[in-house]
C-alpha cells in the first residue's frame, strides 16, 4: 500500500511544488513506484513532470466530480516508476462545487482507494490555501511534509496551519502526523539562512521531525520545470538534485520503522 503524504504550507513560494516533483523522481530513480496527484489549479506540478496542463483531457477536477475513477486520470511520465495525475484551472471551480457534497472532505481520500496498491508512494501537491482542497488532502494523506523557505516570516501563519492539522485529527478523526519539516531555499553561508534554520528548530525541534537534509537555492530545479523535467534528469550532477535524492534516502531509511501506514 502507498504511503499517502500531503506536501502543504498555505505560504507561496516555499517550494511545494519543487519538492513534490523533485522527490517524486528521485524516489522512483531509487526504484519506487511513484505517483504525483496535482491539487493546485495552477498546475505546476502537471507541467514539472511534462504535462502539458492546457490540452490533457483527464484532470484531478474530473476524479473529484465523479466523472471518472483515479485510475482513468493518471499519465505516465517520461521517468520510469514516477506517474502524474494532472490538474488545471478547471480545478479552481473545484472548491465551491464540492462543498455541497456530503462528506465534501472525503472526496480524494475515497478516489485514492482504488489506485493505493500500485505506488509505494504518492505525493498530493496543495494549493497555497487552508480551503477545501487542502481539506481533502489532509485527510487523503497518511503523513505531511512542510516544506519552509529559509526566509524572514518563515513562521507566520505556522499556527494556523498546525491548527488545520489538528482539526483533522480530532474532528475528521483522520491523523496526518508531520513526516518532516523540510527547509527549502537554503543557504547556510548566510547569517538569515542560519537563524531561520535555529528558529525552525526552536519552533518544532522537541516535538516533530526536522529532515536532516536541506534544500539549497539552485537555479536547475528553477530552470528544470520549463524543460517539462524534474532536476533528477535534468541536471543529476546539481547541488539541487543531489539534495532531493539525498532527502529520498532520508525517506527511504524511514520506511518500516513508522506505524502511520
Ligand atoms: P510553491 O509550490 O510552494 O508555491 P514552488 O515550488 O513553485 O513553490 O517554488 C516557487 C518558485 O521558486 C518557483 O519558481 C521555483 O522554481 C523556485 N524554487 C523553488 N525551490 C527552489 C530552490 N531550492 N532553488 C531555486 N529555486 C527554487
Ligand atoms: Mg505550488
Amino acid at each position: 500500500m502507498a504511503e499517502i503524504i500531503a506536501i502543504l504550507n498555505q505560504k507561496g513560494g516555499c517550494g511545494k511544488t519543487t519538492t513534490a516533483v523533485n522527490l517524486s523522481a528521485a524516489l522512483a530513480q531509487f526504484g519506487r513506484k511513484v505517483l504525483v496527484i496535482d491539487m493546485d489549479p495552477q498546475g505546476n506540478a502537471t507541467m514539472g513532470l511534462g504535462v502539458d496542463k492546457r490540452t490533457t483531457e483527464r484532470t484531478i477536477y474530473d476524479v473529484l466530480t465523479g466523472d471518472i475513477s483515479m485510475g482513468g486520470a493518471i499519465i505516465g511520465t517520461e521517468m520510469s516508476g514516477l506517474d502524474v495525475v494532472p490538474s488545471n484551472i478547471s480545478l479552481s471551480g473545484a472548491e465551491i462545487e464540492l462543498s455541497k457534497e456530503v462528506g465534501y472532505h472525503t472526496i480524494l481520500d475515497m478516489a485514492l482507494d482504488g489506485v493505493a496498491s500500485s505506488y509505494d508512494y504518492i505525493f498530493i501537491d496543495v494549493p497555497p490555501s487552508l480551503g477545501i482542497l487542502a481539506l481533502n488532502s489532509l485527510v487523503a494523506a497518511d503523513s505531511v511534509i512542510i516544506p519552509i523557505q529559509a526566509e524572514y516570516y518563515a513562521l507566520e501563519g505556522m499556527a494556523d496551519l498546525m491548527n488545520t492539522i489538528h482539526l483533522v485529527e480530532t474532528r475528521l478523526r483522520s491523523p496526518a502526523p508531520i513526516k518532516g519539516i523540510l527547509i527549502t531555499l537554503y543557504d547556510s553561508r548566510t547569517r538569515l539562512g542560519r537563524e531561520v534554520y535555529s528558529n525552525v528548530k526552536e519552533y518544532f525541534g522537541q516535538t516533530e521531525n526536522i529532515f536532516k537534509t536541506t534544500i539549497p537555492r539552485n537555479v536547475k530545479l528553477a530552470e528544470a520545470p520549463s524543460f517539462g523535467e524534474s532536476c533528477i534528469t535534468y541536471d543529476e550532477e546539481s547541488s539541487g538534485a543531489k539534495a532531493y535524492l539525498k532527502l529520498a534516502e532520508e525517506i527511504i531509511q524511514l520506511e518500516g520503522t513508522e506505524d502511520n501506514k
